[in-house]
């Protein structure tokens, strides 16, 4: 039987990217995955410090030529409510960064993983579903849907929402949904984006373009479910005049590409995303609505973590508390983003006045106060980091102040 310190379990964006860091990070792996469907069409923005990751990872060069600079981010209220908050325009700049992150269609990350993959001596790949698996003490044992059978140290579940891998150690998991559907879909402009995303903020919900290389961008546009529906039947020059009314005109004439597609917004917690010989990481731990690209990055932070755990002492077998260890560690900055995510949306879709009064007044302060602009724009790129850079960012205004 085939023998491997750590299997991963799903070939998603988060457990190709596993794969690669541990097999990077010198551990002999067996990644468990069947082939990703080819008409995956959504982009995905990544932030700096998960690009910075991929960079570490030697795959960011690969991907960048597919990938779109976010050099400036604008929030504007479109709603119709008596408090509507100021436009809030956030640069890269003013945190001495290029970009505030990229935007690039997953095909083209996929494909760049699937070459990782393919080249790394580490890896050993499996096209097949993981079928039954056992998990004891002192290992996992686990069988393919094509009959063939391994043993493993560790697991990594990154094998979705659904996750065989978390059922199999019974950890529950809190799952609600929103009356909302996000309609993804990409298009071509006439004018250039300028690395400009725009958020239009409605009372169903974010409308959210993200650049796309040349004159292309994506589009995130949740609303009303119905709305949604009867939308997604219309030709695409309709949808794209009624693409280009919401965009305000800002990028010019509007041409959506084949391929609209409707998410229906939900979220899940597991109770936790470890114990003894396993770890959950992707949506396999956490699923929340595509609002603020938060899932894959989110994701990245668990690789991060786990090959922090896993790589450290290779010459030291792998502890039977590892699980534990993942779940410690990965807690308060999983609750803190799906939190964040959740009062984001409700506050948009709450007609309740107060809550509407603390939405335009929060976006007044970001508009307006330096210091908050800049711990937020910070915390966005890197969670830590905003708070991190507190004493240097009052240094720096302080030495302002007297010269
Ligand atoms: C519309 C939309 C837009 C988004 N935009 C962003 C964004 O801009 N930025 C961002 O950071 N995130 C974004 N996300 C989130 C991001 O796409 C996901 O977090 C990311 O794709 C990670 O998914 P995953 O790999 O965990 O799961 P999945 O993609 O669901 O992969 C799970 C894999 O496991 C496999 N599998 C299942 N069971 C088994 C088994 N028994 N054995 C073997 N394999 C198995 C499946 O076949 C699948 O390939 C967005 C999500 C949506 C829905």
């Amino acid at each position: 039987m085939k023998t491997f310190e750590v299997a991963v379990i799903g070939g998603g964006l988060a457990g190709m990217i596993a794969a690669v860091a541990l097999g990077r990070g010198g551990r002999n792996v067996a990644l468990i995955a069947p082939s990703a469907p080819r008409e995956d069409r959504r982009t995905t923005a990544l932030m700096d410090q998960s690009i910075r990751f991929l960079d570490r990872l030697t795959l960011w060069d690969r991907l960048k030529p597919a990938a779109s600079p976010l050099a400036t981010m604008r929030i504007i209220d479109g709603t119709n409510r008596l408090l509507r908050a100021p436009t809030a325009t956030f640069r890269s700049a003013e945190v001495g960064l290029e970009a505030f992150g990229y935007n690039f269609p997953n095909r083209a990350l996929m494909d760049v993983l699937e070459a990782a993959v393919a080249t790394e001596g580490n890896i050993t790949r499996f096209t097949a579903f993981a079928d039954a698996i056992e998990v004891s003490a002192d290992r996992v044992a686990i069988t393919l849907s094509d009959g063939e059978a391994m043993v493993a140290d560790f697991a990594i579940g990154a094998d979705g929402r659904k996750s065989k891998l978390r059922e199999t150690v019974g950890i529950d998991t809190r799952n609600w949904s929103y009356p909302q559907s996000a309609m993804v879909l990409n298009f071509a402009h006439s004018l250039p984006h300028e690395s400009i995303s725009t958020e239009f903020h409605t009372e169903s919900g974010p409308f959210t373009q993200v650049p796309l290389p040349g004159r292309r961008s994506s589009l995130v546009w949740v609303q009303n479910p119905s709305d949604a529906q009867a939308r997604s039947e219309l030709s695409l020059a309709e949808l794209s005049n009624v693409v280009e009314e919401r965009m305000q005109s800002l990028l010019g004439k509007v041409t959506v590409e084949e391929g609209v597609q409707i998410w229906p917004l939900s979220s899940m917690m597991a109770h936790r995303s470890g114990k003894g010989r396993v770890a959950l990481i992707g949506e396999a731990a956490h699923v929340f609505p595509p609002i603020g690209a938060q899932g894959l990055n989110l994701s990245l932070r668990d690789v991060m973590a786990l090959t922090d755990i896993l790589c450290a002492r290779l010459e030291l077998p792998i502890a039977a508390d590892t699980g534990n260890q993942f779940d410690r560690k990965r807690r308060a900055d999983i609750m803190t983003r799906t939190a964040s995510v959740d009062v984001l949306n409700r506050s948009l879709l709450s007609d309740f006045l107060p809550m509407q009064v603390l939405r335009a007044a929060g976006l007044h302060i970001l508009a307006a106060v330096p210091p908050f602009r800049s711990i937020v724009m910070r915390e966005g790129i890197e969670p830590g980091r905003g708070f991190r850079d507190i004493p240097a960012a009052i240094r720096e205004r302080l030495g302002r102040k007297k010269a």
